[in-house]
């Protein structure tokens, strides 16, 4: 624990919250970067969201109008621009990566894993990055087993999520891929319980052997399911703005993160899309302080449980 960083947040000083190690989990790709960095490299203005939403196919298509499908060439200055917030943010640790998709868009995986290394090595090379593979619930199962082997074949990637809409497909599907995934020693993690209800974020851990859940607020509302990720030190890593931003909770004073908290669940403050919701891990935690959600000792617990397996 570390009482300067609880004091900081008491003082709402964000420049001193920056100054603490936190651990980003939760990130899809080039999305993890601010803005105004997308915007300048897109050649336009980017500014966060600033209204609620209340599906993904609205979150889709905003993404689209604001972001379109960047020119592959712009790939190396986005992800160093999502570095970059992370050095500014003072992450200690940054889950990040691309989805195996990628694959179709720079030629090989060798290409993509070339284009994250060297976005790591310009834009954070002080922060410890966590390669990771991502996955989406819209793609069939064997064109993602044929876009997922070679980046395994590298022996590089250290953790796998699952993303996209959570009524795509039964979570029974990806079991195949998760077992190859951990059988190459990838820690396992997929997104769950932001749209589907806590049975199914139970129904998930079990099927896939997940590690982590990201999101998994909807298991704020069984005591069984939150005791089950107690038992099982599964974590959440949750992120609060896109709860609310997506309507997913009513407020951020209300937010289940308290409940899980309170429950024995190990949590995690993530961004989610920062280039979306605008919020670095920092606001983060000054949001849910502000909001009398979690108290100093308690974020400061929380900002602990991030920066180990
Ligand atoms: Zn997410």
């Amino acid at each position: 624990m570390n009482e300067e960083f609880q004091r900081a947040l008491k003082a709402g000083d964000l420049d001193a919250v920056r100054g603490f190690p936190k651990a980003d989990l939760h990130n899809h790709g080039w999305a993890g970067a601010d803005p105004a960095s997308v915007g300048k490299i897109l050649g336009k203005k980017i500014a966060p969201l600033d209204h609620r939403l209340t599906s993904m196919a609205e979150m889709h298509a905003w993404a689209g109008e604001h972001f379109g499908n960047p020119d592959p060439k712009l790939r190396p200055g986005l992800f160093e621009a999502a570095f970059a917030r992370a050095a500014r943010d003072g992450l200690a640790r940054f889950e990040i990566g691309d989805d195996v998709w990628a694959i179709t868009l720079d030629g090989s995986a060798h290409n993509v894993t070339n284009i994250l290394k060297r976005a790591h090595d310009r834009g954070a090379p002080a922060v410890e990055w966590i390669p990771q593979l991502g996955m989406s619930r819209h793609c069939r199962i064997e064109d993602i087993r044929r876009w997922m082997e070679p980046f395994l074949e590298l022996r590089f990637y250290r953790i796998v999520d699952l993303s996209g809409d959570e009524f795509a497909q039964p979570i029974e599907n990806f079991k195949p891929l998760y077992r190859l995934a951990k059988k190459n020693g990838l820690r396992l993690k997929a997104h769950v319980g932001e749209w589907g209800d806590a049975d199914s974020v139970r129904r998930a851990v079990e099927e896939l052997e997940l590690d982590e859940v990201q999101h998994g607020i909807a298991a704020a509302d069984s005591q069984s399911v939150m005791r089950f990720l107690a038992d099982h030190r599964i974590r959440l890593n949750i992120c609060p703005t896109s709860n609310l931003m997506l309507s997913r909770v009513e407020s951020l004073a209300s937010h289940p993160i308290r409940k899980l908290f309170d429950a024995g669940v190990r949590v995690t403050i993530n961004t989610d899309d920062m280039a979306m919701f605008g919020q670095s891990v920092s606001h983060e935690f000054l949001n849910l302080y502000k909001a009398g959600c979690l108290d100093e000792k308690e974020l400061d617990q929380i900002r602990e449980n991030g920066l180990s397996d």
